[in-house]
């Protein structure tokens, strides 16, 4: 996997991937809002079948900024190639379209992102896909799974609600010697803290809708991987059609310059509203990787730089308890969504599982008092004030 060991985080996310003297001398990446790209002439047409750089031709297959932010996110994972997309899922969809046959079965674990569990289950199986999904964290159920036509390994690292961990040397260890392409969704632990590619995981998928564009205010994906992998995957997307627009390409570029910076702070605020948060009376379980008592704590220790901003706690199991807290805050804002700016906090049976019964939702493992918060990058103290005040009081 092809390295930048020449330069740190922050010098690849400041000028990784950008032209450094663009023909407008601007220092910023233009936003080329085109949907369409001319020829001056014949001769152009011709550099255009000779696969001539820089030369674009329409929208839907390609355009400049797509492609420096492109290369800033390959540098930054490490990847030899990186495929962005109007959203996450939209990248995740089209790889798995792309890489998927008739008559195919891929493996996933359980506790993935809700949509792409309802896309294996419920999709594909009209493609005549098959899908099995396991428990995450039973290794020896990962291996059993495998068959004959089992063509893609999907999982997710932390995960979403409870920031499971997946040991990426024993998946190592289980995959080694079969052509199963590996694919890790590591939107919660972003290239600052994780790079799965070093670990032999052969496709790295992003929402960088999170971290990665990290202002709240864009929907993108990304793939990442060998281009033996990646180009399939690039041309499948100039039919499916979910390329990312100039103008996302250009705030994704723009919030990627501060990228060490705020996943430092993302790390701090984390780790200090988990200890907070464990430590209150209110507070029946916290949960986050840098916490010793999580499950994973050794494994995401040993293999992550830093444990990411989101925090996933039980307070009684009581909806309108858990209404009351949320109404009392003054700084977090309710609503789904992470790696933003500002902090964010969820509760999964009311906002993402409002359409399930309890019963459904219990069978789910989403409790009534679970909440998620995603700290932003206010100050730590401030976060954890907000939270302090909304919490009944135990006087
Ligand atoms: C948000 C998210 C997605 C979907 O990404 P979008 O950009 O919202 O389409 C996929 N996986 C994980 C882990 C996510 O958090």
């Amino acid at each position: 996997m092809k390295k930048n060991p020449q330069y740190g985080i922050s010098t690849n996310a400041v000028h990784a991937g950008e032209i450094r003297y663009n023909e407008y001398g601007s220092i910023t990446t233009p936003i080329v809002q085109t949907s369409t790209f001319i020829f001056k002439n014949t001769t152009e047409i011709r550099q255009l079948a000779q696969g001539a750089k820089n030369r674009f031709e329409y929208g839907r297959y390609g355009h400049p900024t797509q492609g420096a932010a492109e290369r800033k996110l390959a540098a930054l994972e490490g990847a030899e190639d990186a495929v962005l997309f109007s959203s996450g899922m939209s990248a995740l969809t089209t790889a798995l379209f792309a890489l998927l046959n008739a008559g195919d079965h891929i493996i996933l674990t359980d506790d993935a992102y809700r949509r792409t569990l309802d896309f294996c289950k419920t999709r594909l199986p009209k493609f005549n896909i098959t899908c099995s999904i396991v428990k995450m964290g039973d290794y020896a159920a990962i291996k059993k799974a495998i068959r004959k036509n089992t063509r893609i390994f999907l999982s997710e690292s932390p995960t979403n609600p409870y920031l499971n961990i997946m040991d990426l040397e024993r998946l190592r260890a289980i995959f080694k010697g079969t052509d199963i392409i590996v694919i890790s969704d590591s939107t919660f632990a972003t290239p600052f803290n994780q790079r799965p590619l070093e670990w032999g995981v052969h496709l790295v998928v992003h929402s960088a809708t999170k971290y990665l564009g990290g202002h709240n205010d864009l929907l993108a994906g990304v793939v990442l991987g060998n281009k033996k992998l990646t180009d399939p995957i690039r041309d499948y997307l100039k039919t499916t059609g979910g390329v990312i627009d100039p103008h996302s390409s250009y705030l994704l570029i723009r919030g990627l310059k501060t990228f060490e910076l705020r996943m430092l702070r993302h790390n701090e605020n984390g780790l200090a509203v988990a200890r907070f948060l464990e430590s209150h009376p209110a507070v029946r379980r916290a949960y986050y990787p840098g916490l010793a008592s999580h499950p994973h704590h050794a494994i995401a220790s040993a293999q992550m730089n830093g444990f990411g901003g989101v925090v996933t706690f039980e307070v009684k199991d009581d909806i309108r308890y858990v209404h009351a807290f949320l109404s009392k805050l003054k700084i977090i804002n309710i609503g789904p969504s992470l790696g933003g700016a500002e902090s964010l906090i969820t509760h999964p049976a009311s906002i993402s599982y409002y359409d399930h019964s309890r019963a459904e939702r219990k069978k789910l493992g989403i409790k009534d008092g679970l909440i998620r918060l995603a700290a932003g990058i206010e100050n730590a103290d401030d976060i954890i004030a907000d939270l302090q005040n909304a919490f009944p009081s135990t006087r």
